[in-house]
């Protein structure tokens, strides 16, 4: 079976997870803030803040935002559950607007259509490893003077016009095990604003400032030493990982192109696309529905995923909650009912990749 996705980690990551076990130092310590240090570089910021996860970065950048009982959060409804959750958990009220179905990503029209008096912060997901439309986001935030924050979680190192993914806002990175970059479990907040970073350190930290000098309710949202000891080398092999995505993705688009029922990904002029995910969607004009689409290609051998099969706030927990307020996104429902991911990860050869493009061929009777 060909994974969706795979992770290696070499001898370098088993040298520095050594290193800190036998330093005897297992919790936050040097090695964090090295892997701070090269994550503000990768993403080009003046911070970055090591958390204990992607979910917990999304929550300690909100809570740094300052809202009041019933400040909105403007977000996607097609993403992991996570981006509402942190939502929820922060105590603002979520807002949907619908997504574009050219990136998968909010619609600043969609979301200029649901702004309130109560919008405080607007937040994109860069889905699938393609940024947003950062300009026309930007745009919108500036003219409201809302807070962006960024759900970059899927979208380590990619670029909006040269400008890197966590720089446009607050942004929040996900190091889970199937993330572009891993530690297994962790998460980053990126800035460049000298006191919100210290802010977000405070936070993270019991909301300690000096030794039992409390100035704000805090969490304990740290990162381990073992952690960021995996993580290290991989930010440094990073450049090299995205290069492979993006060589696999060209592959399978100039093997796909004339496939009919099939729309391939693309990356919009001006966005470079670190390809956490290569999704296709199989419209309704194509031989067979989506789900017998997936279940021909484990036959095949061929692993897939579904990313996202629904939208985020259609169930019971959400519906009912008195923070979530629905809309109608007809263009969100059509991706969650279409949408496949196919293997692009850095670790296939061209065999697997054509081994795809067969089985995908095959079974859509190109
Ligand atoms: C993975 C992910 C998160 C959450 O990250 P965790 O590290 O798993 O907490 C948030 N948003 C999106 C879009 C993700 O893919």
């Amino acid at each position: 079976m060909i994974p969706v996705s795979a992770v290696r980690l070499g001898e370098e990551e088993e040298r520095r997870v050594l290193d800190v076990l036998r330093s005897g130092h297992l919790a936050q310590g040097p090695v964090v803030v090295e892997l701070e240090e090269l994550f503000a570089s990768l993403a080009g910021t003046r911070h970055a803040v090591a958390v204990s996860s992607g979910t917990t970065a999304l929550v300690a950048a909100l809570e740094v935002c300052d809202l009041e009982p019933g400040d909105e959060v403007i977000t996607s409804p097609f993403t992991f559950a996570a981006t509402l959750n942190a939502i929820l958990e922060a105590g603002a009220i979520a807002r949907f607007a619908d997504i574009s179905l050219d990136d998968y990503c909010l619609d600043a029209k969609s979301a200029a259509e649901v702004l309130t008096d109560r919008t405080r912060v607007i937040m994109p997901v860069h889905l699938y490893g393609l940024p947003a439309d950062m300009t026309a986001i930007v745009g919108l935030a500036d003219d409201i003077g809302a807070t962006l924050v960024e759900d970059a979680a899927q979208a380590h190192g990619a670029e909006v016009d040269g400008r890197r993914t966590g720089s446009f806002g607050l942004g929040c990175f996900s190091l889970y095990a199937t993330k572009n970059v891993t530690t297994g479990e962790g998460g980053v907040i990126t800035t460049s604003d000298d006191s919100t970073a210290e802010r977000l350190r405070i936070l993270r930290n019991q909301g300690m400032r000096a030794r039992y000098e409390y100035v704000i309710a805090g969490h304990n949202y740290r990162m381990t030493d073992l952690q960021a000891a995996v993580g290290v080398p991989q930010i440094g092999r990073l450049g090299e990982m995205t290069s492979a995505r993006r060589r696999n993705a060209d592959r399978l688009t100039s093997g796909l192109s004339d496939v009919a029922g099939l729309v391939l990904p693309s990356e919009p002029v001006g966005r470079r696309h670190v390809w956490h995910q290569y999704t296709v969607r199989v419209t309704p004009d194509g031989p067979l529905g989506r789900d017998e689409f997936v279940a021909r290609l484990a036959e095949a051998g061929v692993g897939a995923g579904i990313y996202y099969p629904g939208v985020v706030f259609d169930h019971e927990c959400y519906l009912t909650h008195p923070q979530v307020v629905v809309a109608d996104v007809p263009r969100a429902r059509a991706a969650a009912a279409q949408v496949v991911s196919l293997p692009v990860h850095p670790h296939l050869s061209d065999e697997d990749l054509d081994t795809v493009i067969r089985a995908v061929r095959r079974i859509m009777g190109s």
